[in-house]
């Protein structure tokens, strides 16, 4: 159970890692920050705008990934880090990256 869940943030991390590289290849693609005043490329500015904040996202996601592999390879995978509780397996099995318990987290 606990080896199905590093599995799966294992996969999890390295498709984010791949994910952040194309977004960072992209952004080189678009020749670094947008200049503001220059108008004509509308559609350019706002993708580079989706891009940003989809990288942000994708950063923060595998932020809390490696933590929660932190966590497993310590053996309190399944303890929420806040009070201490078993997480429970219901809520691991939808949010793989979670060390909160339900409480904790507020959901
Ligand atoms: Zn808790």
């Amino acid at each position: 159970m606990s080896d199905d869940r590093k599995v799966e943030l294992e996969r999890l991390r390295d498709e984010l890692k791949e994910r952040l590289e194309r977004y960072r290849a992209h952004r080189q693609h678009l020749g670094g920050p947008v200049d503001r005043d220059m108008e004509d490329q509308p559609l350019e500015t706002r993708d580079d705008e989706v891009v940003a904040s989809l990288e942000a996202e994708a950063e923060d996601e595998l932020a809390q990934v490696r933590h929660a592999l932190a966590r497993i390879r310590e053996g309190r995978g399944e303890i929420c880090e806040r009070c201490g509780e078993v997480i429970d397996a219901g809520r691991l099995a939808a949010v793989s990256h979670a060390t909160l318990c339900r409480e904790c987290r507020g959901d």
